[in-house]
Parts: C-alpha cells; sequence; structure tokens
C-alpha cells in the first residue's frame, strides 16, 4: 500500500489523497498533484485528453444525431478513444479513421485533443471528362 507517490518530472515526494495498490499508480498520484512547471503541463494534457474523451462520446456516440451525424457502434467509440490515447503519448500525430456511415473522424494530439468529424461530399466528381 502506497500513501506517497515521487514525480517522475522533480523527483518531489508527495503525499496522495487515497491509498493505492502499486507504486507506479502512487507515482502517477503524485504527478497529478505537484506543482513542478513539467507536472503542471502533464496535468494540463491529461484534461486535455478527458475533454477530448468526452468529446469523441457527444461528436460520435448517441448525442451525435443533435449534429446532423448517425452514432457508430460502441465498439468504434472505444476505438477512438484508444486511438487518442496514442495520439496524446505521441504515438501517433494523427489519426483518420473512415467511418461506417462515410463519415470521416479525425483525431489529433498536439498539446491539446483537437476532434472533428466530417461528412463526407454527396457529390463525386469524376476523373475522366
Ligand atoms: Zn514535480
Amino acid at each position: 500500500m502506497y500513501l506517497s507517490g515521487t514525480c517522475e518530472f522533480c523527483g518531489q515526494i508527495l503525499s496522495i489523497d487515497e491509498e493505492v495498490e502499486t507504486k507506479r499508480e502512487a507515482d502517477e498520484a503524485a504527478k497529478m498533484i505537484c506543482r513542478c512547471r513539467e507536472a503542471m503541463e502533464y496535468q494540463a494534457r491529461q484534461r486535455s485528453l478527458e475533454s477530448g474523451i468526452e468529446r469523441i462520446e457527444e461528436l460520435f456516440g448517441e448525442r451525435c444525431e443533435e449534429y446532423g451525424f448517425n452514432p457508430v457502434s460502441e465498439e468504434t467509440v472505444a476505438r477512438l478513444k484508444e486511438n487518442l490515447r496514442v495520439c496524446a503519448e505521441g504515438g501517433f500525430r494523427k489519426v483518420t479513421v473512415s467511418l461506417e456511415d462515410g463519415s470521416t473522424a479525425v483525431l489529433k494530439f498536439d498539446d491539446i485533443a483537437e476532434i472533428e468529424r466530417k461528412k463526407s461530399s454527396k457529390v463525386k466528381l469524376s476523373g475522366k471528362v
């Protein structure tokens, strides 16, 4: 059981509010309360990731009908969230996904989360004249 963790950025040992099982969780909790510059930047990124995840719910889940879109499956919503996490960790610069209804999801994380859903163009232009 851990009641304190180490901020990985500045090395400060901080007591945490809740007792956790692993050192890893304790260090993560310390990182979320430390006031050093790097930790605060990290916290801002985490907050942006959380609001990005909410935004994915809004643009692709049940509520997206309000914006004139068709909801996608829960599994697809979960995969989009997973991909946003990968972007936040620096794994992908940008993820573009073609969805079953023909719309496109664009996920980016460049210090802040950016989520877009685009409708496909109804008009197709032929390449031949
Ligand atoms: Zn720190």
